[in-house]
């Protein structure tokens, strides 16, 4: 055998099993950082769990290796730079976890239902407190869940085995998912105001920090329980206390927290909350499915065939990285400006390389880029050049690549259109004078550096729409820095980029909606 595996820290024996017939497997769990530098020029993978350090020394004293698996989720003990500057392939095994999360969920929501932790902390002190203990039953009750990915599905499979009706809210699933898994998709709010228990399985993203906050908990039902297993931050924990020890909601039970451990946290007081310390995927079980997992992509790998979890980069030879580097950064213009302006559960991506760009090779990791600006800021798992596609096929999204001489004048052009439930956004752009300019935004003519901040109204064209929407800003002490304005036709639909020196909050955007004969209003931050 002429491939050579390194097990650095313990994983389950059926990892290693599955490689034996394909390498020489090493395992050396308790290797030093020391040690490792002097033999990882002898091996081609190199497995570890969270105690071996795999870092830039390590990286750069190897030879051979091609991938360093980690045998669970969170890569932070690998230099992911280093390993992608080597070409080398990290790869990890995010599924591996999702049942054992989910199993945790519902041990908490049952906890919190029958008062199973305090009722037992209570007979071990040797009291029999029969009347304290009155709980609920879940059967029939509400179940909503925010982020409906790996975790969130397990979670909505396992609450209809307890007979509860559950409602979802994820702004990012496709309607055919969520009929797959026979779902009723509703906004925040209502999932918010209708639910008896709420779980969280989303990713902590500037979007989702503080999610649920003072306004979430007083638009709780009273009895409702609130379960977090995702990440701490998500909850705010002073709001959390605040609805907690003022019977605004009943209970709360929380794997996760803001710091770890919560030393001085408040809600250690509290005896409507059920604590454990971030061990919602610490089972035997999801430790024997990781090692398997990354087992079977190493194999994979070394017959040649790609893996599903990479978690960076291919190096991309060096002709081709000059042909179309420069259009690295419009693509990524590009890509938040769709997912900032999307409304709802992206179904379908269509882009169009136009001019001379069609001609180029590997457009592919072009779109692939724009898929990783658009799903990243949405999904917990890391979307890069390796797994963009497929994350974009496993959410059911549509991806078509079309390529068309004719660049309207224009050297290159791309043209990117995103189809969602609630709306269509469409965008072109080029890399011109060494900048990347957006030159049409749904259809509406315009020259827009995309850089900073912009808000974007569709309005009526007619005098004095564009004022009102100015004042509105100059009220909020908004300064605008530019003036774009596109439209079709005299007195139709026209569009209107402006570029502005603050961020627009949401309520001046609800505001500017609400002003006459304006359509829509949006701010996008590049
Ligand atoms: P995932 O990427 O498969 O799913 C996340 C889902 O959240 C996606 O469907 C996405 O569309 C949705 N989402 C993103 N932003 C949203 C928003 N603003 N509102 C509503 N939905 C939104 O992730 P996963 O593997 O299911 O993990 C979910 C969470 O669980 C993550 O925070 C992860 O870090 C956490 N986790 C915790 C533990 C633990 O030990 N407690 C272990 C594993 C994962």
């Amino acid at each position: 055998m002429d491939k050579k595996v390194l097990i650095a820290d313990q994983i389950n024996e059926k990892g290693i099993d599955e490689l034996k017939d394909i390498a020489e497997v090493v395992p050396n769990f308790t290797i030093s950082n020391e040690e490792l530098l002097k033999v990882i020029k002898d091996f081609d993978a190199i497995i570890v769990r969270s105690r071996t350090k795999v870092t830039r020394e390590v990286i750069e004293a190897s030879d051979k290796l091609k991938i360093i698996a980690r045998a669970g989720v969170g890569v932070d003990n690998v230099d992911v730079q280093a390993a992608t500057e080597r070409g080398i392939m990290v790869i990890n095994a995010p599924e591996s976890t999702s049942i054992t999360v989910a199993e945790h969920t519902m041990g908490l929501i049952l906890a919190l239902s029958r008062k199973i932790a305090i009722a037992d902390s209570s007979v071990k002190s040797g009291k029999w407190e029969k009347g304290r203990f009155m709980g609920i039953e879940l059967n029939g009750k509400t179940l909503g869940v925010i982020g409906m990915g790996r975790i969130g599905s397990q979670v909505v499979t396992r609450s209809k085995a307890f007979g509860m009706d559950t409602i979802v809210y994820d702004p990012y699933i496709t309607k055919k998912t969520a009929s797959e898994l026979g779902v009723t998709v509703v906004d925040l709010e209502t999932l918010i105001k209708e639910s008896d228990v709420m779980t969280i399985h989303v990713p902590l993203t500037p979007e989702t920090k503080y999610l649920i906050s003072k306004p979430q908990f007083e638009m709780m039902k009273e009895n409702a329980f609130i379960v977090n297993c995702a990440r701490g931050g998500i909850i705010n924990e002073d709001d959390l206390y605040d609805a907690l020890s003022t019977d605004e909601i009943r209970g709360a039970g929380l794997d996760v927290f803001e710091n770890e451990p919560p030393k001085n946290s408040k809600l250690l007081e509290l005896d409507n909350v059920v604590l454990t310390p971030h061990i919602a995927a610490s089972t035997s079980e999801a430790q024997r499915d990781a090692a398997i997992i990354v087992a079977n992509e190493i194999k994979k790998v070394f017959k040649g065939i790609s893996p599903k979890n990479v978690i960076n980069m291919p190096v991309l030879d060096p002709e081709t990285f000059n042909l179309i580097k420069p259009y690295f950064a419009l693509i990524e213009k590009i890509g938040k400006f769709m997912i900032q302006t999307a409304k709802g559960n992206i179904n379908e991506i269509d882009v169009t390389y136009c001019g001379e760009l069609s001609e180029f090779p590997k457009h592919d990791i072009l779109t692939r880029m724009i898929l990783q600006e658009v799903l990243n800021p949405i999904l917990n798992e890391p979307v890069n050049l390796v797994n963009a596609t497929t994350v974009a096929e496993n959410r059911g999204i549509i991806v078509t690549e079309g390529k068309r001489y004719d660049a309207k004048g224009y050297k290159s052009l791309i043209k990117v259109e995103m189809k969602s439930d609630y709306n269509d956004v469409s965008v072109e752009g080029i890399f011109t004078h060494q900048q990347p300019r957006i030159v049409m935004i749904n259809g509406y003519k315009v020259d827009v550096e995309p850089e900073g901040t912009m808000l974007i109204s569709k309005y009526k064209d007619k005098p004095g729409i564009i004022g009102s929407i100015g004042t509105k800003i100059g009220e909020h002490n908004i300064n605008i820095a530019k003036m774009q304005v596109g439209r079709k036709e005299l007195g139709g639909e026209a569009v209107m980029v402006l570029k502005v020196d603050q961020i627009v909050p949401e309520f001046v955007i609800l505001e500017i909606k609400k002003l006459e004969d304006v359509h829509d209003a949006v701010a996008v931050n590049l």
